[in-house]
């Protein structure tokens, strides 16, 4: 279907015998983008998803993944009905009830873990999922809150990344990606647009069609990888000593903007003596690239002006994956890239225009104890001091994302477990549950939406009727508050009163509430320049090269290398990147072809292995079963499988974080996915 042009918004349109109402919404999905959607609908049916112009960087075009909604609302594991256990755990055998039995028996079994066990028995267990601001830290947080439930550490993504942007800028706003086009340089490091964010692409297309150059860091041979100036493919982890050898080099040779790292910087002489110990040639070793390249890379950077660097999410997920955030971040500092419109780096905008959730939640947070997100497999091991008794699973599919899945798999299985899944379609994790609830897409209700990439809030409203009897993240919680005695007549319970309690709170530019709530989307508009209209965020407004926090976070070892965890029996790396048809594991669902893991062809014929063949893939936390596809654009050492996959793509029902440890990384409590070391061999 051709782009409707903003105008059609809202109005009937004639499509041959189709009578279309074209609707406007906002993807909440977890991806920096934030398109605006135009959603054309007949009647209750979504007929097409296209993107519109409200957010300028949607330019009119989106994703498949979205465009392809409607499969995922309207797919045979949609939710209708609750459900409750009829089987085994794990056996996915459930029996429709009404969701007055639902939740009932959702609230008895909360009230009585409590009353038993303590309310830190009871974990709630949620991230992003295809969910705003609306739909997960509002009323959900509140019952959990007055339960005095155990607390949550989010840090399956983004929390290196986030600890060392804070760190060091205050979570500085960055380039809007709009503005790469004005880069003579840009320097991907991590990311991979073409999948994911790909509205960076445009913006990159037309710089370089002026000529601007690319330099791409990655282990794989992504797409723009084939067409940069420099791919540099280092080893998965030795992304901070690539950093700190281009920081080295650049006060070594002249490059370093000494007068803008006076007035604006601290930290730099600690930061620089943790760069010493790397050269370029060191670095190269280490990382296993050319060291040409790497001198390549070097001379480009310190050349280049405005020079960008679009920070993403891969380098974080190791061992050393704060530090390298916090080196790659230092670079610009160092290289006196800002105050100029394209120059300096983007990682998240979310700061940009942030949103304060607290006021709608309307409790403040207890000082119950904390579980990271990465280590649940072992919070729910049986037996375990301080037991797990009441685990509620929302927004999320851990069975899919977290680490060591095994460990997570045995928890879920455990009797004595009470487990409620609340989610849109039936999931791997789903499958434990002992209760499940249906709930609602983005399309079907309110949703607040801020960006971490665009620098938009957008709220957008439901374009179709719920699926079923499906309900509101926020309904049902402030249902179930009613049922446990934790609701209170002046909490704000419909999305009218939580829109307006977060957008009262949240401290924006002067206008941008009120652009809100007339036009349902607010944003800051791209052109504005690090350090000229924008600056750190720290309390002394100076970027903190080595912040003392972040070096006692790491036990003194901030910017400092640990080791490759390989070992002879698990040498090879493995990798677990964003796939280009799901966003992290949501509509994994709809791909039913089997997963393969991607090798390159000398790894492949040092084990005897040919392409499409049988392989087991393993290490000492456990083993996948799947084909194997010879892949040259993957480094040697490096083999490869995506994240987010459900077990129905392999084998044996084990995914790529079944080889995964729940070990951290060395700031934010991160998940260290890419320090997986595993062995490959052909099964017969
Ligand atoms: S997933 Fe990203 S690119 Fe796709 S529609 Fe949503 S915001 Fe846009």
């Amino acid at each position: 279907m051709p782009l409707p042009a903003n105008d059609t918004l809202g109005r009937p349109v004639l499509l041959g015998r189709q009578v279309l109402e074209i609707r406007p919404s906002a993807c909440p999905l977890d991806c920096p983008d934030a398109c605006s959607l135009a959603v054309s609908v007949e009647g209750d049916r979504i007929v097409s998803i296209d993107g519109d112009h409200r957010n300028p960087l949607t330019a009119g075009f989106i994703c498949s993944k979205v465009r392809n909604f409607a499969r995922h609302a309207q797919c045979d594991e949609r939710l209708s009905d609750p459900l409750v256990r009829t089987g085994a755990k794990g056996s996915g055998d459930f029996a429709k009830v009404s969701w007055d039995v639902a939740l009932d028996l959702v609230a008895t079994r909360l009230r009585d873990i409590a009353k038993r066990h303590g309310g830190e028995a009871i974990v709630p267990l949620c991230y992003g999922g295809s969910n705003g601001a609306l739909t997960q830290d509002g009323v959900d947080a509140r019952m959990f809150r007055r339960l005095g439930a155990s607390r949550l550490a989010r840090t399956v993504c983004a929390a290196p990344s986030g600890s060392a942007a804070m760190g060091l800028y205050g979570k500085m706003p960055g380039i809007a990606l709009a503005d790469y086009e004005h880069s003579a340089l840009t320097v991907l490091w991590g990311c991979n647009p073409s999948a994911s964010g790909i509205h960076l692409v445009p913006p990159l297309q037309r710089a370089r069609a002026r000529g601007a150059k690319l330099i791409v860091i990655d282990p794989r041979r992504t797409p723009l990888a084939r067409h940069a100036d420099v791919h540099l493919a280092l080893r998965p982890g030795t992304d901070l000593v690539v950093a700190l050898a281009l920081a080295r080099w650049l006060f070594d040779h002249g490059h370093a903007d000494l007068e803008f790292l006076e007035r604006h910087a601290t930290g730099v002489e600690a930061f620089r003596e943790r760069a010493q110990a790397w050269t370029l040639d060191r670095a190269a070793a280490v990382a296993e690239v050319d060291i040409g390249d790497l001198e390549r890379v070097a001379q480009l950077y310190a050349e280049a002006s405005p020079a960008a660097i679009r920070c993403g999410w891969g380098p974080e997920r190791n061992r050393n994956g704060g530090s390298a955030i916090a080196a790659i971040l230092a670079l610009p500092a160092v290289a006196g890239k800002f105050g100029v419109l394209g120059g300096g780096y983007t990682m998240s905008n979310g700061r940009a225009l942030a949103l304060d959730g607290e006021a709608s939640i309307a409790q403040s947070e207890p000082p119950t104890r904390e579980i990271n997100m990465n280590q649940v497999g072992r919070a729910l091991a049986v037996g375990r001091a301080g037991g797990v008794f009441g685990l509620f699973v929302y927004n999320c599919n851990p069975l899919a994302t977290l680490p060591d899945q095994n460990a997570v798999r045995r928890g879920l299985a455990r009797t004595d477990l009470f487990t409620i899944v609340f989610d849109q379609v039936m999931t791997d994790t789903a499958r434990f549950a002992d209760v499940v609830l249906p709930a609602t897409t983005f399309l079907e209700h309110d949703e607040l939406r801020s960006s971490y990439g665009a620098m938009t809030v957008q709220r957008s409203r439901p374009v179709v009727a719920p699926f079923g009897q499906s309900r509101p993240n926020y309904t049902v919680f402030a249902q179930l508050c009613e049922r446990l005695g934790l609701a209170r007549p002046d909490d704000p319970t419909s999305s009218d009163a939580l829109v307006a309690a977060i957008v009262d709170h949240s401290a924006w530019p002067p206008g941008a509430a009120a652009a809100l709530m007339a036009d349902d989307l607010t944003q800051v508009p791209a052109g504005r320049v690090q350090f000229v209209d924008v600056f750190a965020r720290t309390p002394d407004q100076k970027i903190n090269l080595f912040p003392e926090a972040l070096d006692a976070e790491a036990g003194g070892n901030l910017y400092r290398y640990q080791d490759d965890p390989g070992t002879p029996r698990h040498p090879l790396v493995l990798v677990s990147p964003a796939l280009a048809r799901q966003v992290s594991s949501t509509f994994g669902q709809l791909d039913r072809r089997p997963a393969a893991l991607h090798m390159n062809p000398s790894d492949a014929a040092s084990r005897g292995l040919v392409d499409g063949g049988r392989i087991r893939v393993f290490n000492e936390l456990g083993e996948v079963h799947c084909s194997v596809v010879l892949d040259d654009d993957l480094r040697p050492g490096v083999v490869c499988l995506p994240k987010g996959l459900w077990s129905h793509r392999t084998q044996n029902g084990a995914t790529a974080n079944a080889l995964c440890s729940d070990a951290l990384a060395d700031l934010g409590g991160g998940a260290t996915f890419n320090d997986a070391r595993v062995q490959v061999e052909a099964v017969p």
